[in-house]
């Protein structure tokens, strides 16, 4: 009879009390950004992080290392706005050399999306989301803060790096539309019209009452049911199942299109049972849920020269302390949790 082999003990992984296993981190590598989103941040945007207070592209490595180790396996950088981060090629490759290699994905404006696709081909990046709120110029500049005339220029600007990365063949490229009753509701069905003509997974995301930077406005939301009924007066709407590690989204297509569209209920109908999240903000705080003020903070660790076991042991408190599902109500006027230009989103 063989004898049993030396005990080797599993490696911890990332699994809150709930049974959730946390294996998708999400990295806000800056806090500044290009826009001024209405529903993101003030017109005079907020005031920068000192320098010394943001996490180094090593320190936002490292600690995606360890959480590789504890599980992770899907990326995603976002900001503020991370096309601007200074560096972010290196971070790329940094990220790409982690065994085993997690999907890297990346949310983005789209302002900075030609000049940087390279970058991006060359690590690997497999999805890009580009949050893009209107088709109408005027619009744009408004919900942008960047006004009508520059609104024009940019949204050409954004459209070119869609197009560079959809002709690239080697990313998918997903559209999120924060909708805005009363500003960009009009346009639900034109965007929808775009998935029949490209290969586009178009996103309707319900605007929610998170970050202290923006006054949120109830009258303004529209809840993803509502989207799903007008969506459904353009044709048949295909259903579609969800894939393992597929965020929140409910997807579905317009019969024969090559784009599909999805719904984003992150309010009216909670998505905390399946939540497989974890967020690091560029400061450096593991933030497990949105809605919540609750916190891990890794900047002391990282500085003082904690060793990877400190930095695990950093990541598991941040899974135990997970909330069970937020209590946040699609019209309440208090806004929960941190800057969303600061965590990401
Ligand atoms: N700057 C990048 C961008 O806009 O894609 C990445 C950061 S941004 C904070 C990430 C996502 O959060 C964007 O898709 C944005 O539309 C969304 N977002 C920001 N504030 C929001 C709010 N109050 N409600 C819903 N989505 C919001
Ligand atoms: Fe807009 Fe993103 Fe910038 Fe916020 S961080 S203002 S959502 S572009």
């Amino acid at each position: 009879m063989s004898s049993p082999g030396p005990h080797i003990p599993a490696a911890p992984q990332l699994v809150d009390p709930y049974g959730r296993r946390l294996h998708y981190l999400r990295l806000s590598i800056t806090d500044l950004c290009n826009l001024r989103c209405a529903y993101c941040m003030p017109p005079q945007g907020i005031a920068k992080l000192p320098h010394d207070q943001v996490l180094s592209l090593e320190e936002m490595a490292r600690v995606a290392r360890v959480a590789v180790g504890l599980g992770v396996d899907k990326i995603r950088l976002t900001g503020g706005e991370p096309l601007l981060r200074r560096g972010l090629g290196r971070l790329l490759s940094d990220l790409a050399a982690i065994e085993p290699k997690p999907d890297l994905r990346l949310t983005t404006n789209g302002l900075l999306l030609q000049d940087r696709l390279p970058q991006l081909l060359e690590a690997g990046v497999s999805t890009v989301n580009v949050s893009l709120d209107s088709l109408k110029a005027e619009v744009y500049g408004r919900v942008t803060g960047l006004g009508a005339e520059a609104g024009d220029a940019s949204l050409a600007k954004v459209w070119r790096g869609i197009g560079a990365a959809l002709a690239s063949g080697r990313m998918a490229v997903k559209l999120n539309v924060v909708l805005l009753g009363g500003v960009n509701e009009q346009e639900i069905e034109d965007f929808a019209e775009l998935t029949r003509r490209m290969p586009l997974a178009v996103r309707f995301i319900e605007y929610m009452p998170v970050g202290r930077n923006t006054p949120f406005q109830p009258d303004r939301f529209l809840s993803a049911e509502e989207v799903v009924r007008r969506l459904g007066r353009l044709g048949e709407l295909e259903m579609l199942p969800a894939r393992p590690g597929d965020g929140p989204a409910q997807r579905m297509r317009l019969a024969d299109t090559p784009g599909e569209l999805g719904v984003i209920t992150a309010l009216s109908s909670h998505f905390c049972a399946t939540c497989n999240r974890l967020r690091l903000s560029a400061e450096g705080k593991l933030v497990p849920c949105l809605f919540s003020e609750a916190s891990v903070d890794l900047r002391p660790l990282l500085r003082r020269g904690a060793d990877d076991a400190e930095l695990a042991a950093a990541l598991l408190e941040a899974a135990r302390i997970k909330p069970r599902e937020h209590d946040q109500a699609p019209v309440s006027a208090h806004a929960a949790g941190c800057a969303m230009s600061r965590l990401g989103g």
